[in-house]
């Protein structure tokens, strides 16, 4: 079932409990905010088994999966669209670092949903992607084995991350709620 409760439910992002950072659940699937979104709506959409790649879900997982994308999408673009849930009014960067080498850090496949808007992270949209694999997200890196743990990529300066601190919990809970708020609206209980 797809809702907004997590009554009961123990949900981990690889090695963290997030239970109260999630805003959707599926029966295969969850959605939860970030622990330091790149941009406000920065969000994260995993499988609730703690696949690492992309490549182990079974199709009804990843079906699942980008359903829930698609509803995180139309959940986000009523908050940070110009025109509140015109998707068209809006863009979205979906991306999937898949494996150490692309900058996965959390090693717990998930995937970014980042509304976007004309400007956002400077002259090039693209910056985003830079920023993603330089981000210290890497916060998930200390935790994985040093031979294995990815080094930041991009040329990005790094210091536009070094002030991006980690939210407090209280912040978080405050987004999830703000996202189930939304998501009730658009009729899932
Ligand atoms: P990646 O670099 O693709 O592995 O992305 C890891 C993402 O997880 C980054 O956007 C981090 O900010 C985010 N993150 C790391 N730890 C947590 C956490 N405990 N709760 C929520 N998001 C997290």
């Amino acid at each position: 079932m797809t809702s907004t409760k997590t009554e009961g439910m123990s949900i981990k992002f690889g090695p963290f409990e997030v239970t109260k950072q999630v805003f959707l659940t599926t029966p295969h699937s969850y959605a939860l905010v970030n622990l330091k979104p790149l941009i406000p709506g920065h969000v994260l959409v995993c499988p609730l088994k703690s696949h690492l790649r992309l490549t182990e879900l079974s199709p009804v997982e990843i079906t699942d999966l980008f359903s829930t994308v698609q509803l995180t999408q139309r959940m986000l673009a009523q908050k940070y669209f110009p025109v509140p849930g015109d998707l068209m009014s809006g863009s979205f960067t979906i991306a999937v670092q898949d494996g150490p080498d692309s900058g996965q850090t959390v090693p717990h496949l998930h995937v970014h949903v980042i509304p976007r808007r004309k400007g956002d992270v400077g002259d090039s949209p693209d910056v985003i992607y830079t920023k993603m694999a330089s981000e210290d997200g890497n916060i998930g890196g200390a935790l994985w084995d040093t031979e294995r743990r990815p080094v930041p990529a991009g040329s990005m300066p790094r210091i536009e991350d070094a002030d991006r601190s980690a939210r407090t919990h209280e912040q978080m809970e405050a987004e999830a709620g703000e996202y189930r708020t939304i998501l009730r609206e658009l009729g899932v209980q």
